[in-house]
């Protein structure tokens, strides 16, 4: 008898690659077979990290690839380009793919699940008549305001190319998180061309996410109820976390330093700060140095991320003699084990840049935040974490545009002197772990859609 198989196809991005490849994982135990389709460049990345991890999937995810479209030097950072030479280019390579797949001796792919936000791989399921599932690897509410895109036209707050007319706070409905429409998501992905790319996008994903089946998110309703009453059509399937499956997560773009598991087992109970920012987020030069002093005066042991290309510094960006100083409480290390990290019983805290990935990280194992986002959906994330939820602090700039190591040693001193973050934090990781059980609503809706996909 023949096998389900799926192709998934995530956003070629870290964020977007790491919860769908979750996902597929969670579909293999379910007797699936997967084939997970990254651009060349990615590709090669998660091969290699694979291969320092001495880590390995399972034989049923097929690890494939396809040209993203930019040439390997050229900036993956800069989301405009990105997507640009991914809708140019992916689309015919994946219907190739497809079709050779087809034609062949084995499975034949039966669904094509694919990140909402690369929408041209449903057109393109759609035109070979392959069933369809719409994964959106973050929070129910930027979804949300994305299919709000036409009647935030239509009550003059933007223009049809996404410019924002009015600077104001808006919240979608009651019980959502407020955001300033200057913070929108595309409103703040770089230069202006990119942002109006970046908006064209998720017009042309809105119309792509109406020929999906289905539409599943990495949330769940208990975290944001409000959004998906407002957006009904969107069914939580999370949060996706490797711990919930026993397994280990997969698919890094860098190798993981797991040496700071063993110095992590070496700290007390709650006492170690969690720094990091993702997968993309860039530091100049002064702002890093500003850290790196706040975490030398907060006089708490830290463990901090520093990827290879967190500044633009070739040579040591640290202030003169800071790793000699901080040896004894602090670990700087290139890509942490993050989701092992953040459960460890020694952190006490996360200072994040609000990723959602690693704001449902975070959450999904009791651990406040302090909040320092950038851009992307990071303010809507910081608003759900410090207003809504109320298990974080945000972070002040001053005037220079800059966070002062003042701000951030006293935000983590309220933080940690306050039990009640940590008191909610607890709350919220038993309610987000309970729609991932039998019988929660996630784990109901997982059950469904994998009923359905067998049909297929
Ligand atoms: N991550 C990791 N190790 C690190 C830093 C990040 O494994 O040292 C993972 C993290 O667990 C999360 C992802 O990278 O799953 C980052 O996704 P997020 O949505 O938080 O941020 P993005 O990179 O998309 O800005």
């Amino acid at each position: 008898m023949s096998n389900p198989h799926i192709i998934a196809v995530p956003f070629p991005a870290q964020g977007h690659v790491i919860p769908l490849m979750e996902l597929s994982q969670c579909l293999v135990n379910h007797g699936f077979r997967v084939t997970f389709v990254n651009t060349d460049y990615n590709h090669k990345q998660v091969v290699n990290a694979l291969a320092a991890d001495e880590s390995q999937l399972s034989d049923r995810i097929c690890l494939v690839s396809l040209p993203g479209g930019l040439e390997p030097w050229e900036a993956r950072h800069e989301v405009g380009k990105l997507c640009e030479a991914t809708e140019r280019v992916m689309p015919g390579k994946l219907e190739e793919l497809i079709e050779k797949i087809n034609q062949g001796e084995g499975d034949k792919v039966t669904c094509v699940i694919a990140d909402e936000c690369s929408g041209w791989a449903l057109e393109v399921a759609e035109k070979l008549n392959i069933r369809r599932v719409a994964f959106y690897p973050a929070s129910a509410a930027i979804l949300t305001l994305q299919f709000s895109i036409p009647k935030l036209i239509h009550q003059g707050i933007i223009n049809d190319d996404g410019t924002v007319l009015r600077s104001q706070m808006i919240q979608l409905a009651p019980g959502m998180p407020t955001m300033k429409t200057t913070e929108f998501l595309w409103a703040c992905m770089g230069d202006l061309t990119a942002q109006k790319i970046v908006f064209q996008v998720m017009v042309r994903n809105n119309k792509a996410a109406k020929l999906a089946e289905w539409i599943v998110c990495n949330s769940a309703y208990e975290l944001e109820p409000a959004a998906f009453t407002v957006a009904p059509e969107i069914l939580p399937i999370g949060p996706l976390l490797a711990s919930s499956r026993l397994g280990n997560s997969a698919c890094y773009f860098w190798p993981q330093d797991s040496t700071c598991l063993q110095w992590l087992d070496q700290q007390p109970p709650c006492s170690v700060i969690y720094v990091a920012f993702g997968s993309t987020t860039f530091f100049d030069q002064t702002q890093f140095q500003e850290l790196a002093l706040a975490l030398e005066l907060s006089q708490r042991s830290f463990l901090w991320v520093v990827r290879p290309d967190i500044t633009d510094k070739t040579s040591d960006p640290y202030p003169e003699g800071y790793q000699d100083r901080v040896a004894s409480c602090g670990l700087m290390v290139g890509w942490a084990p993050q989701q092992k990290v953040l459960a460890h019983p020694s952190i006490a805290c996360f200072l994040s840049h609000c990723g959602w990935n690693s704001t449902i990280e975070g959450l999904s194992n009791g651990v406040p935040f302090l909040c320092w986002p950038y851009c992307s959906d990071q303010f809507l994330n910081e608003s759900y974490i410090c207003d809504v939820w109320k298990v974080g602090l945000k972070l002040k700039k001053n005037e220079n545009g800059i966070i002062p190591q003042g701000e951030i040693k006293s935000k983590v001193e309220q933080l940690l002197g306050d039990e009640n973050f940590k008191a909610r934090a607890s709350k919220l990781k038993e309610m987000g772990m309970t729609s991932v059980k039998e019988g929660g609503q996630s784990h109901r809706n997982f059950k469904n859609i994998i009923e359905w996909m067998k049909t297929c």
